[in-house]
């Protein structure tokens, strides 16, 4: 940015052509943009302030007018310089800087007194007297409003979410420092964007720092710069404050005596007081990254990192003494309740314990520190002390936590009815019509049914009453459900710490990975094994009953499979006179870019079975299947389900199919994921084998050396608990345990998957 070219002779001429002054000393002041000059006249002193229109253009000049006008009529208007009116009458004169460029010139009164940032440090009384100060000035400001208000402005800290653009910038040799700016980032974008539109907003000063306030003794005298003034939540202004005006060795102390101060005159909302420590912080992160930015501009500039040392140090204190300290703090200071998102938190470990005494040690958690999640939003999940997690892994709250939609569709239906199919309701029926609309013929008919193990269940029942036949052939690695058949025919269960090994009626076929397989990308030639698959199942005087495969699998790696398998397997299956199941429980409803991810492999399968992310979190599965197969499993026998297909569950899944459509939430995947692949390829971290997947399920495979492809599977866990530990959940998967696996809520958004990225690269450099 470049300040506009004015110098002594000019500015004295300026002050005498445009407003009449005879200025018998002139002085220029510090200034970010502007150039300001403070003037001796005969009237007394004045500051002319020169600004570039680049910088400042003729609106927002006009709305700090506009502003100082309306306060000079109300109490807060005596800590305020005034406008001084040009001899034409007008508060704005247009001028050419020395460079020709075009600018404007202003005088304003001139406020006498100490600069804050040059007296000794703040008292308490003083805290207090500039918190009440700035309270007066929005209670003043309240009402008033200008075109140009709601600008678009990078100070304006409701937007702070530009830094995430910035974040490889910020700190580059220090992986600690630029961890605080991610996380304020990250903690702003789950736990303030989403109540921004909650909060009281209204022309705001916004730059209450230690330049701009003039103090006499134990008083605030002066107010200056209305330069950062814009329309934003009101409780910015304290924030701002906050982030320049902290004690750095006592922050919370001296943040809730300026607090205290403030809300004597202008009382905290609960919800202003729950976001103020975030606020604070993300001021802070967004200082930080706008310097960091500068300084990559400008590498020698060692002024740069010296002005920001105080902005690191308080978000270091800040982060260290954490929200819940400063928000407590806070509360007590001005007489207020710490406010309480969730109530009912139990003690952690106290829960831990009764877990470990009441539920069967099978039941897994995750992470060698579990985690106590009270809340989910979006794409986040806020532990007991609402510190909110980055939710990479969660593919069942496909359209994100709590989605409003999907959960009023519930709380609606199940306070009007909820009971089985056996007698008639509509929602079945139109949830089957919209599910059926989405596929291709022949899939016409549906089951539905509670989970993706019962959905898996039904379509063997259904393949086996089809074909007569018995035996199943299955990819190695895959996973297919928790029963005793599905644990059987999962090589990822069977095969793997506790499994009973391979049955008679279970047949493999090798995983088609293009990475490790032995046939690489050749699809077809991996595919050969369901002709000896079904040869075996002949001999053995079974027949071969379904091949059942994901299209793309998960539990086996986040592969997708070598170019051309599946049809392949397909026609091979079907020669063979067995039925093509394709397992599309983790993967279908748009997750990989397609809303099914069958169709990119050109097949239509016979069964389709979907579950997780198919009602968002509420128990629901589904088989799809053909007219013809469905009437060969109704051989007599009732098929009847308690709870599947009930009206709840039905609205609960109908919500999430016109969520995904509403929000566009396929063609977001696609294009999100595939932005979010090439970055995670960008990571320059040689035990990287491989980065693959389609739409939003990625996985980045983790190997000792790319030549050998060792599997790495501790760094892999490394990774993982390291992420977890700064507010990122991942998983790790794959027959090696050494595949971090990636699929979030398709809410998540670019800002969620820059903080990814940064946390991600954070993790391999900690734990190389
Ligand atoms: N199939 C696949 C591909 C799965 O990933 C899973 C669950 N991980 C299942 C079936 C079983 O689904 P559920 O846990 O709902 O029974």
């Amino acid at each position: 940015m470049s300040r506009p070219q004015i110098d002594a002779a000019r500015a004295r001429a300026l002050a005498a052509e445009g407003w009449g002054l005879e200025v018998h000393e002139l002085r220029e002041l510090d200034s970010y943009a502007d150039r300001n000059f403070l003037l001796d006249t005969d009237a007394g002193r004045r500051v002319l302030k020169i600004s570039s229109e680049a910088s400042e253009p003729r609106p927002v000049l006009e709305l700090q007018g506009a502003a100082l006008r309306w306060l000079a009529e109300r109490p807060s208007g005596a800590r305020l310089p005034r406008v001084i009116p040009a001899a034409d009458g007008s508060d704005l004169l247009a001028i050419r800087d020395q460079a020709g460029a075009p600018g404007h010139a202003r005088v304003l009164s001139w406020i006498s007194g100490t600069v804050w940032a040059e007296r000794a440090p703040a008292s308490s009384a003083l805290r207090r007297e500039l918190g009440r100060a700035l309270a007066e000035l929005d209670r003043d400001l309240e009402g008033f409003s200008h075109p140009a208000m709601a600008r678009d402005f990078r100070w304006n800290l409701e937007r702070a979410e530009w830094i995430a653009e910035h974040l490889e910038l910020v700190a580059p040799e220090e992986p600690a420092r630029r961890a605080l700016v991610v996380d304020a980032l990250a903690q702003f974008r789950a736990r303030v964007r989403p109540r921004l539109a909650e909060l009281p907003r209204q022309l705001i000063y916004g730059d209450a720092n230690d330049h701009n306030l003039i103090v006499a003794g134990d008083r605030v005298v002066g107010i200056i710069d209305f330069g950062d003034t814009v329309e934003a939540p009101t409780i910015c202004e304290l924030a701002i404050a906050l982030a320049y005006l902290s004690d750095l060795d006592d922050p919370l102390a001296s943040a809730a005596e300026l607090c205290a101060g403030y809300s004597e005159r202008r009382p905290l909302a609960p919800l202003e007081l729950d976001l103020l420590f975030d606020l604070v912080r993300a001021r802070l992160a967004v200082s930080l990254s706008s310097s960091a930015e500068r300084a990559a501009a400008e590498p020698d500039n060692a002024y740069l990192r010296v002005s920001e040392a105080p902005a690191w140090r308080l978000l270091g204190a800040l982060s260290e003494r954490g929200r819940v300290a400063f928000t407590k703090a806070v509360a007590a200071a001005c007489g207020l309740e710490a406010p309480v998102r969730v109530p009912g938190a139990v003690d952690r470990e106290a829960l831990l314990e009764r877990r470990r005494a009441r539920l069967g040690p099978s039941l897994s958690l995750s992470y060698a520190d579990p985690l106590y999640i009270r809340r989910g939003e979006g794409s986040w999940l806020f532990d007991e002390h609402e510190r909110a997690y980055l939710d990479c892994v969660n593919n069942v709250c496909h359209v994100g936590h709590s989605h409003p939609r999907v959960v009023a569709a519930i709380a609606e239906q199940a306070a009007r009815l909820n009971t089985n199919t056996r007698y008639l309701h509509e929602g079945i029926v139109d949830y089957a019509e919209r599910l059926c609309a989405t596929l291709p013929e022949p899939l016409s008919v549906v089951f539905l049914v509670c989970s993706g193990s019962e959905a898996n269940e039904l379509a063997l029942r259904i393949a086996r009453a089809h074909t007569g036949a018995e035996q199943v052939a299955v990819v190695d690695g895959a996973y297919h459900g928790n029963t005793s058949t599905l644990v059987d025919l999962s090589p990822y269960k069977f095969a793997g710490p506790g499994g009973a090994g391979q049955k008679p009626w279970v047949q493999l076929i090798p995983t088609p990975d293009p990475y490790r397989g032995e046939h690489g990308d050749d699809g077809p030639a991996y595919a050969a094994a369901v002709d000896e698959a079904a040869a075996r199942a002949r001999a053995a005087g079974e027949g071969l009953a379904a091949l059942v495969c994901e299209p793309v699998l998960g539990c086996a790696g986040q592969i997708v499979p070598a170019k051309g398998f599946l049809a392949a397997a397909f026609e091979r299956a079907r020669a063979a006179g067995a039925v093509c199941i394709a397992d599309e429980v983790q993967v279908g409803f748009g997750r990989v870019g397609d809303m099914w991810a069958f169709s990119a492999e050109g097949v239509v399968p016979d069964i389709l079975t979907l579950g997780k992310p198919i009602a968002n979190g509420h128990p629901v599965g589904a088989v799809v299947t053909t007219p013809q197969l469905a009437a060969s499993f109704a051989g007599g026998m009732e098929y009847f389900n308690s709870f599947g297909g009930n009206p709840v569950s039905c609205a609960a899944a109908r919500a999430v199919l016109e969520v995904i459509e509403d929000e566009g939430l396929i063609a977001h995947a696609r294009e999100l994921g595939g932005w979010l692949r090439a970055a995670l390829e960008e990571l320059d971290d040689p035990g990287v084998g491989e980065v693959r997947g389609r739409g939003l399920f990625l996985g980045v495979e983790l190997v000792e050396d790319r030549a050998g492809k060792t599997p790495a599977p501790a760094r892999a866990r490394a990774v993982v608990e390291h992420a977890r530990r700064h507010g990122t959940l991942l998983s790790v998967d794959g027959p090696a345990h050494n595949v971090i696996k990636i699929k979030p809520p398709l809410c998540f958004g670019m800002v969620e998957a820059r903080i990814l990225r940064a946390r991600l690269a954070a993790a391999l450099a900690a734990c190389p």
